[in-house]
């Protein structure tokens, strides 16, 4: 049978400051996302669903099989999406047009993502997802869920899980996510539009 690994980050542990401090990357990587992993390598034999995709585990399985599996599909996106601060770093081409067309102006976007992240009670995700036909929305999703058990396709997420941040902004959640904006990797999140 497989194991899952844990992901490379596709940068260095500083890249991301002073929006994520390398002390936080270290914890929430090589602390939260390896324990994920490793649950999941620890729950699988005898499951059933040994020989699953990741995705396929998120949306059949049940329980901790499910939370683990979807907090590493979570944490995959997630760090797989971010780049160097960039000041006044926006979308372009398709995906620019795509959030003006859903969501009226980048900056309306923008606002709403942030609300939804600010106001999710508890741990858990906010999303920009396309549904079937190609349409953006926005969604919370609590704990460990993904938006992929909803049949939506994910682009982008910000974790609002308190490990994610209270290393550097303790409980300023809002001021967290206003910050992630400058080191959004649009290009990724572009890429995972279904063509
Ligand atoms: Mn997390």
């Amino acid at each position: 049978m497989k194991n899952f690994e844990l992901m490379a980050l596709p940068y260095a542990p500083e890249a991301l400051e002073p929006v994520i401090s390398a002390q936080t990357l270290s914890f929430h990587h090589g602390k939260h996302l390896a324990a994920y992993v490793n649950n999941l390598n620890n729950l699988l034999p005898g499951s059933g669903m040994e020989n699953l995709s990741l995705e396929e585990i998120v949306c059949q399985a049940t329980g901790g099989i499910q939370n683990n599996a979807g907090q590493i599909l979570n944490h995959e996106l997630y760090f797989g999406q971010f780049a160097a601060p960039k000041q006044d770093n926006a979308p372009s081409g398709k995906m620019a047009e795509a959030i003006a067309r859903d969501f009226g102006s980048f900056e309306a976007f923008k606002e709403e993502f942030q609300k939804k992240g600010a106001t999710l009670f508890g741990s858990g995700w906010v999303w920009l997802s396309a549904d079937k036909d190609g349409k953006l929305v926005i969604t919370q999703e609590a704990n460990a869920a993904n938006p992929i058990q909803k049949g939506l396709t994910p682009l982008l997420t910000f974790d609002v899980w308190e490990h994610a941040y209270y290393l550097d902004y303790q409980n300023r959640r809002p001021d967290h996510l206003a910050a992630l904006w400058q080191i959004v990797d649009w290009k990724v999140v572009e890429g995972r539009m279904k063509k």
